[in-house]
């Protein structure tokens, strides 16, 4: 009997970890996808933006709540950029590499200071994107303030965190912090997952200084540098079945 039940115990297990493996496609983890057609994806409305934004549905439907909740309190969030492709992660970088001095290595590194190297940015994820302004001088403003301040006690309600917080104690090495950017963590965690576990430096090539990724370390410096704040790790463990 007593063995019955231990394999009884361990079948669950089993399925019930089959299950919880997250089922992303690379191309997907990397951003090579077309959210325009992507079925998992939907539109930004027009009220919360005046650019072409998608966003995950589920991502989509957690912040139009929050938005709502924001503006009972007088905040209007604002998107600024949403899923980004490949394609346009390489423009931003390649951009910026030909503007940049210095050889490969310094380059690569300035660039990461904000910007990530393509096939490595949580926007290619339809999880994330940028509020307000990309200015870290705005969240110094009385309004900018005031914003960021709502979203640092609210957010996490939502489901959002913001992965690049002040780089010390909680966050030792990365981007700098970006106050502007958001991310749905019942989402983007599961991606993040399925990204360890799937994508090699050998996936994210074809754009200047892209053999630097490696040397750079850029998935564990960079990837997997965010800060999930406990309450969120909590809020999680609590609504898993
Ligand atoms: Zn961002």
């Amino acid at each position: 009997m007593k063995k019955i039940v231990l394999l009884l115990f361990s079948a669950v297990f089993v399925i019930y970890g089959f299950n919880s493996i997250p089922n992303y496609t690379k191309q997907e983890l990397i951003g090579k996808i077309d959210p325009y057609t992507h079925k998992g994806f939907t539109k930004v409305k027009s009220r919360y933006t005046d650019r072409d934004i998608y966003l995950r549905k589920e991502v989509n439907r957690a912040f139009e709540k929050m938005a709502k909740a924001a503006t009972k309190d007088g905040i209007n969030l604002y998107i600024l950029s949403g899923t980004r492709t490949y394609t346009r992660q390489s423009e931003i970088w390649e951009d910026k590499w030909n503007r940049f001095e210095g050889n490969p290595e310094e380059k690569a590194r300035e660039i990461l200071r904000y910007s990530s190297m393509p096939g490595t940015s949580r926007h290619h994820w339809g999880t994330d994107f940028d509020l307000n302004s990309l200015e870290p001088e705005f969240f110094e403003t009385k309004s900018g303030e005031k914003i960021y301040s709502w979203l640092e006690s609210q957010a996490w309600k939502f489901g959002f965190f913001q992965p690049y917080n002040k780089l010390g104690d909680n966050r030792k090495r990365g981007y700098k912090e970006e106050k502007w950017h958001w991310s749905y963590y019942p989402t983007a965690s599961q991606l993040l997952r399925a990204y360890n576990n799937l994508i090699e430096y050998q996936d994210i090539l074809g754009f200047e200084g892209a053999e630097l990724g490696d040397s750079l370390d850029v998935f564990d410096h960079y990837v997997n540098a965010i800060y999930i704040p406990k309450n969120l790790e909590f809020q999680q463990i609590r609504n898993q079945p």
